[in-house]
């Protein structure tokens, strides 16, 4: 008998179907798998001053990190001194150091959506911090003197560069240098 006989093509259709729909059925739960892992990138090197005086305020930027979900982040800043600046949304922040000494400072984002989602630390920028002498008080531009000295000058006088910054002396007005105690620099006649 060579009468061809259908139904064996029925069932072998619907075995077809069955491993379709599940392989679609896993896809489907996959696919929900395959969004990015949620992570935040690491903002760049902090971009700021590498030196400073103690008690100085010394202003840091950085940038560049991203959700890899697409949330907005915030961005800290270690001052390598144990201390950080508080997570906020704006890429820069200001420092002081207390002492001498050189710091690295570092920056980090977060997700905001997910704030346990935290990126890695920036490479670091290497801050200096030098033993300030106090600067002198008073109109450095104006006139200055030296402690050791009776003369006062312009601050444009040659005699000036002469003194130590540790020595300076400054005055806003004439008057105020003479009432130190101070005599006028027969060079630059102030
Ligand atoms: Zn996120
Ligand atoms: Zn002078």
């Amino acid at each position: 008998m060579s009468r061809r006989w259908k139904r064996p093509r029925i069932v072998s259709r619907r075995s077809r179907a069955v491993p379709v729909l599940v392989t679609l059925l896993l896809c489907l739960a996959a696919c929900q798998d395959v969004q990015p892992p949620h992570m935040v990138s690491t903002p760049t090197m902090p971009a700021g001053p590498t030196s400073g005086d103690m008690g100085q305020s010394l202003a840091f930027t950085t940038s560049g990190a991203s959700c890899s979900q697409g949330h907005t982040v915030q961005y800290r800043f270690a001052w390598g001194d144990g201390t950080f600046s508080g997570w906020g949304a704006s890429t820069s922040a200001s420092k002081s150091y207390a002492s001498a000494g050189t710091y690295q400072v570092q920056a980090q984002a977060r997700c905001v959506t997910t704030p346990s989602v935290v990126g890695e630390w920036s490479i670091s920028r290497a801050v200096v911090i030098g033993d300030a002498t106090p600067p002198p008080s008073g109109c450095c531009s104006f006139y200055v003197a030296s402690v050791n000295s009776e003369v006062f000058h312009r601050a444009s006088c040659s005699y000036v560069a002469q003194i130590s910054s540790a020595n300076k002396v400054c005055y806003c007005t004439r008057g105020e240098a003479i009432g130190d105690g101070k005599r006028p620099c027969t060079r630059c006649n102030p």
